[in-house]
Parts: C-alpha cells; structure tokens; sequence
C-alpha cells in the first residue's frame, strides 16, 4: 500500500525531476538479419525504490490520470530520438511506442500525435502505435479512431496478441497494420507443443495481408520454428534487450543483432 502510494504520488514530478528514460530494443528481420526498427520502453528510476517496471507503474498513471502526460513524453522522446538518427544518416528506421488504450481512446490524442510528428519533423510512416487486444472490446468505437491515425499515415500494431480479447472477426475489420505474437506463446514453443496455435496465428495474419511480429524470441530453437512456418519479423533478448540510446545508435551502426552467434550457450 506505502509503495502504491508514494509511486501515485511520485510519478506527477517524475516528469519535471528527468526520471524518465527510454531504452530501445531491435526489431529483426531474420531474412535479412536486418534490424528494420525499435520499440522504445519507458523505465522510471525511482529515487528510493530505484528501477521500477513499467508493469507497475502503468496501470497506476492510468488510474490517477496521469498517463496522458506521460504517454506524450514518451511519443515526444521516441520521435525526437528517431529523426536524430534518420539525420545522422542512420536507419531510417521504424520506432514504435506503446499505448495505453485508456490514452488511445482520449480524444485528445489524435492531435497530440499529431503535434509530436510535426514538432519532431518525423515522417509518419516511421512511427508506429502498440495497442493491446482490450481496444477491440468496441470494435465501432475503435475502428473510427484508429482509421484517423491510419490517415495520419503513422502504422498500427496489436500488441500482446493471443491474450486478450481476440477475435478472428474482429481482427478483419480494423484498419491495422501489424500482429504481434505474445510473448507467452513463444515460451511454450520450446516447453509443450503449442505450434499448433502459433502457426495459425502466423498463417491468419499472413492471408489478412498484416505483418507478424514475435516478441520475446530467447532461443535458436524458438528463432528456427518461426522462420521455418513464415514469421520473419522478432525482438527478443536473442538479438538484443532494450538498451539505452547511446548503446542503440551503436547496434545500428554496425547492425550487428546477430549477437547470438557469438553466445552459442543461448
Ligand atoms: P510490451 O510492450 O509487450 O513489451 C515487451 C516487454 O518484454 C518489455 O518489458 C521487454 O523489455 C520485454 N522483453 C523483450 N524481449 C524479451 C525477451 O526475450 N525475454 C524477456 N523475458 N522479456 C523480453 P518492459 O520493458 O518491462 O515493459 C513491460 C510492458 O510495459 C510493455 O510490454 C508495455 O505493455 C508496458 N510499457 C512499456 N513502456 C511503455 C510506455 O511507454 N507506455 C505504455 N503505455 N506502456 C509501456
Ligand atoms: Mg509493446
Ligand atoms: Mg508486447
Ligand atoms: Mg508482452
């Protein structure tokens, strides 16, 4: 109750006092062994607490409303951050920035979005949106916003795929963009024989013309079974974790993800 609390009331200056920073974790296509974007995480260091996760802090800023500040600073950080490369000569690259479907659903976001790409000077088609599966509870609702982001230009992914609330139907009628796999069903890849599943996960999106994304790839195994059954595009700490800035504009420079080969004990 005491760390809720101060977490509640810490989080409104954690902003102005700098205790925000993104790390950024590679997106791989395994054709190319290419890194084709990044998704940016948000990390708060807490001055007593020290790191805590975003699956604690999240859902607090939800409740208490302070997710909209938030999820600006974050946008605003990502794609800043993103155009500085692209301007180095680096990339371009893709940055996706996940969204809380509380912060989606704000009417107020569309313009923040908005604001961000022209204050960043970020072309649109470099910057992409993770929702979770819960923004297909009001498919009417939810198909109007996210076809005004789709004309923006900027590109949607549904986040944690699998978990939720999907449904096949639903899934044919949004205007998105990207699927990503769960992470869970990646693990039970090497545990038991959950193939089944992934594979008309992957064979769904493929017909539906989307792209598909595993998240959290940790094994050569896991790698080896989703190229094998048509899924190119991964994160995991297989190629990389989230790494701060400064490490990132390195692993772009010499595009080396393929760190894997180099620790064949993974
Ligand atoms: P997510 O968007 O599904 O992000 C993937 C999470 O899995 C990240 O945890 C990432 O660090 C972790 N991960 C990636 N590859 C691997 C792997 O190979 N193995 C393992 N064990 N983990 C891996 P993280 O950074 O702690 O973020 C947790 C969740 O918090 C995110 O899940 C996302 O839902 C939320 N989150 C993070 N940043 C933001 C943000 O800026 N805004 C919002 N609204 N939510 C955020
Ligand atoms: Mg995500
Ligand atoms: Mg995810
Ligand atoms: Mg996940």
């Amino acid at each position: 109750m005491k760390r809720k609390m101060d977490i509640e009331n810490q989080l409104k200056r954690a902003i102005d006092k700098n205790q925000f920073s993104l790390v950024y974790q590679p997106k791989v296509n395994f054709q190319t062994n290419k890194m084709i974007g990044m998704e940016a995480l948000l990390r708060w260091e807490h001055p007593e607490y020290g790191w805590v996760s975003p699956a604690e802090f999240i859902p607090i800023a939800e409740e208490t409303g302070q997710i909209e500040a938030i999820g600006k600073w974050v946008l605003e950080t990502a794609c800043k951050q993103n155009k500085v490369w692209q301007q180095q000569g680096l990339g371009p690259l893709s940055v996706s920035v996940n969204v809380s479907v509380l912060q989606f659903q704000n009417g107020k976001f569309l313009k923040t979005v908005k604001t961000v790409l022209e204050e960043s000077k970020l072309d649109a088609q470099f910057l992409e949106l993770e929702i979770t599966e819960s923004i297909m509870q009001n498919i009417k609702e939810s198909r109007d916003i996210l076809t005004q982001f789709k004309k923006l230009g900027v590109k949607i992914s549904i986040d944690d795929f699998g978990t939720g609330y999907s449904s096949l139907h639903i899934l044919s009628k949004l205007p998105i963009d990207t699927i990503k796999i769960d992470k869970s069903f990646i693990d039970e890849l090497d545990q038991l024989d959950r193939s089944p599943i992934i594979k008309a996960i992957i064979d769904l999106s493929l017909n539906l013309n989307l792209s598909i994304v595993a998240e959290g790839i940790e094994t050569v195994n896991q790698l080896e079974f989703l190229q094998a059954n048509g899924c190119m595009i991964g994160q995991g700490y297989l190629f990389s974790k989230p790494v701060k800035a400064n490490e990132f504009e390195q692993l772009i420079r010499t595009n080396d993800v393929r760190n894997f080969e180099k620790q064949p004990s993974l």
